[in-house]
């Protein structure tokens, strides 16, 4: 499966400036004082992603992941977060097949809904869930479990659970492209 490399994050949530962190193979742990943006960072990842829940982001609508603004800084109308992605090539459809590295961006402006890019061409967010589900693909790869879903684990319903359980095991990607190709 392909590897987080990078992570760019701008006007999102407590991150007014441009902040780039390194993510180093093997375990990585996130530290710092109550209120600092620890979980504002595994916000922006999970966002960038696709999270279409504005709730799941801990706010009222999409708009509020934007910056606010504080007493001494006005509120940004731009939130913007990129994921580089390593060692990818071959697992993403075309046109992306080939890439070694793809950054995937998902930009929102205050009232106006949010765009997606892979390496810099607009892509709709149902490709990107599709490319991710793709990456993700493999006997090791990487799933995502909040706070809240490991008991949500625990206590799911059989069907619930089947499919937090498909989604870790990256079949996800399948049942995606199966629905589309009912749609059609
Ligand atoms: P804890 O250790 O308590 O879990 P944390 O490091 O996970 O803390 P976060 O929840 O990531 O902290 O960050 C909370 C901070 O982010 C709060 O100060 C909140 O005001 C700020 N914040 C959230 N959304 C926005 C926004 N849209 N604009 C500005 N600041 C924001
Ligand atoms: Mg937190």
């Amino acid at each position: 499966p392909a590897r987080f490399a990078r992570l760019r994050i701008t006007g999102f949530k407590s991150f007014a400036d441009a902040t780039s962190i390194e993510i180093l193979p093997g375990l990585t742990g996130i530290v710092g004082p109550n209120g600092c943006g620890k979980s504002n960072i595994v916000d922006a990842l999970r966002w960038a992603m696709g999270e279409s829940s504005a709730k799941s982001m801990r706010g009222g609508e999409m708009d509020d992941v934007i910056f606010a603004g504080t007493l001494s800084r006005p509120a940004r109308s731009i939130a913007e977060v990129s994921i580089s992605l390593t060692e990818t090539a071959g697992l993403a459809p075309a046109p992306f097949q080939a890439e070694a590295e793809l950054e995937i961006s998902r930009r929102i402006e205050r009232g106006s809904g949010s765009t997606y890019r892979v390496n810099r061409r607009e892509t709709r967010a149902r490709d990107v869930a599709t490319l991710l589900a793709d990456l993700a693909a493999g006997a090791r790869n990487s799933a995502m479990i909040s706070q809240g879903r490991v008991s949500a684990l625990v206590s799911a319903r059989p069907d619930e659970r089947r499919m937090i359980l498909e989604e870790a095991a990256g079949i996800s990607g399948l049942h995606a492209r199966r629905h589309e190709a009912e749609l059609k």
